[in-house]
């Protein structure tokens, strides 16, 4: 999973871009970048790290222009090479440009084979990267129309956002696995700057107006000189959905985007909320406390809280300062690497019954974990509640997720799962519930007619495309 950002005609463009980058960290924080345009030229900084510690004030002398994008990394495609930090650039067809990615190119592998076959030399080895060979590639004389040619072959999760000298471009693939948003930010007198970002907590960071998603299949334009603003829609071709139906990640609302934002018109942490409340209609615990697994179980545990009456209560309390690396205890400490993160308040926990929330269980090693410590603490029983149904399959949409064998829902039923966990009940939500849930609100007018809204699958194993079915099935046959 990765953020991006861009921002044209602000004198403060590449600090902006910081901002908005740090309002995205939660969204990738292997890698940080950024890329500005100043008088027709690229201007690039960039390392592996947070965006504080790869940003300081001397990049900024560094990142002039009035135009920059942005990007954070988590990588699932490619690996952690320098190589692959973006914001990647290169001089294609006489035009040096920049481009960030967030998502996966599903279809990456066999158009990496064909392109070197053909004699293209790849620098890294993220799938980002075949981008700017098809970019080369196309015989169009218009930028937009070459990019246009590289964006149709490519399956699965492609949202970017793209900086020429001439235009910025921003772009979701026609299936909307990844949320970009368009934001305005007004500037002296009739000034104003397009601001696009993966959320909406960074359009608040830098005070823009959030204007509307980019759709499901379509390329905004910015022309830098006359900052006019047009859209270019893209079919949906055949190999990219074998339903034609849009497919926006569920799990962006259930865990990964910022409670604070908005996407695809609906407030994260109130869906978060009601999806809660659904999970205590439909697994009911006899129970004195809900707790959550902080943080992103925190708005679930809330609304399991408001729907069942039973009072919430911080039984756990997350570290945020944990760093990426840290020193391991020579002697064996249990559960050390869950405690660095989490600690049960042993004086709200003890003798309780409690209803503990969470969003996923993926390995279920974690939950395991946190059941034990619970219990250490003198919680008298612990019932599991999760958000969302069974993760039984992998995403090749870029989220990190294991092999389909490592997943606990897939090697066991739940009476197996609940006994592995060493929990008093387990309880999942339903399927049909999260979808009556997140297609409530509509899509605030992105949506097309009559189309499926979200991606389910690592739920039911239903994939798209078929270069996600390859990769999902263990014969890689499509099926
Ligand atoms: S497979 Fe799951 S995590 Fe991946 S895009 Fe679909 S809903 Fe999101």
């Amino acid at each position: 999973m990765c953020g991006i950002f861009g921002v044209t005609n602000n004198s403060d463009a590449s600090r902006l871009c910081y901002l908005g980058l740090f309002a995205l960290q939660h969204r990738g924080q292997e890698s940080a970048g950024i890329v500005s345009l100043n008088e027709g030229a690229l201007q690039v900084e960039k390392g592996r790290g947070l965006v504080s510690e790869v940003f300081s004030e001397k990049n900024f002398s560094a990142l002039q222009g009035k135009q920059a994008i942005g990007h954070v990394r988590y990588s699932t495609a490619g690996g952690a090479l320098d190589a692959n930090i973006q914001p990647l650039y290169a001089r294609v067809a006489g035009e040096t440009i920049a481009l960030a990615h967030n998502g996966n190119i599903v279809n990456a592998d066999s158009l990496r084979q064909t392109l070197e076959q053909s004699g293209a030399i790849f620098q890294g080895t993220a799938d980002t990267e075949i981008l700017l060979h098809l970019l080369a590639r196309s015989r169009k004389n218009q930028f937009v129309d070459r990019l246009v040619d590289a964006l149709i072959p490519l399956e699965g999760a492609v949202t970017l956002v793209v900086l020429t000298k001439t235009e910025m471009h921003a772009y979701v693939d026609p299936c909307g696995y990844r949320p970009l948003v368009i934001g305005k930010l007004r500037g002296e007198g009739e000034e104003f700057s397009w601001i696009f970002a993966s959320e909406t907590s960074a359009l608040d960071l830098v005070g823009a107006d959030f204007v509307r998603d980019v759709n499901p299949g379509e390329l905004v334009s910015v022309d830098l000189v006359s900052q006019r603003l047009r859209s270019t829609a893209l079919p949906m071709q055949s190999h990219q959905s074998n339903t034609g139906e849009e497919s926006r990640c569920v799990f962006e609302h259930i865990y990964f985007a910022r409670p604070d934002s908005t996407l695809w018109g609906q407030n994260a942490s109130l869906v978060r909320q009601e999806l809660g409340q659904e999970l205590a209609r439909c697994h009911p615990a006899p129970a004195d406390l809900v707790i959550a697994i902080p943080d992103s179980g925190t708005p679930l545990a809330m609304g399991y809280s408001q729907a069942s009456g039973i009072p919430f209560a911080t039984g756990l309390i997350r570290n945020h300062y944990v760093g990426r690396t840290f020193i391991e205890p020579t002697q064996t400490v249990r559960n050390f690497r869950v405690r660095l993160k989490l600690n049960p308040v042993k004086e709200i926990v003890r003798g309780k019954r409690l209803v503990v929330v969470d969003d996923s269980i993926v390995r279920g090693t974690t939950s395991r974990k946190i059941i034990e410590l619970l219990r250490e603490a003198g919680a008298a029983q612990v019932h599991m509640r999760i958000g969302s149904p069974p993760v039984k399959f992998p995403c090749f949409y870029g989220i990190d997720t294991p092999k389909r064998k490592e997943l606990i829902a897939q090697k066991m039923s739940l009476v197996e799962m609940c006994d592995a966990l060493h929990a008093d009940s387990l309880g999942f939500l339903p399927q049909e519930a999260l979808v009556r849930v997140v297609e409530k609100h509509g899509f605030n007018g992105t949506r097309n007619q009559g189309k499926k809204g979200f991606c389910m699958s690592c739920f039911d194993g239903t994939y798209q495309d078929s270069g996600a079915q390859i990769l999902g099935n263990p014969e890689g046959v499509p099926t």
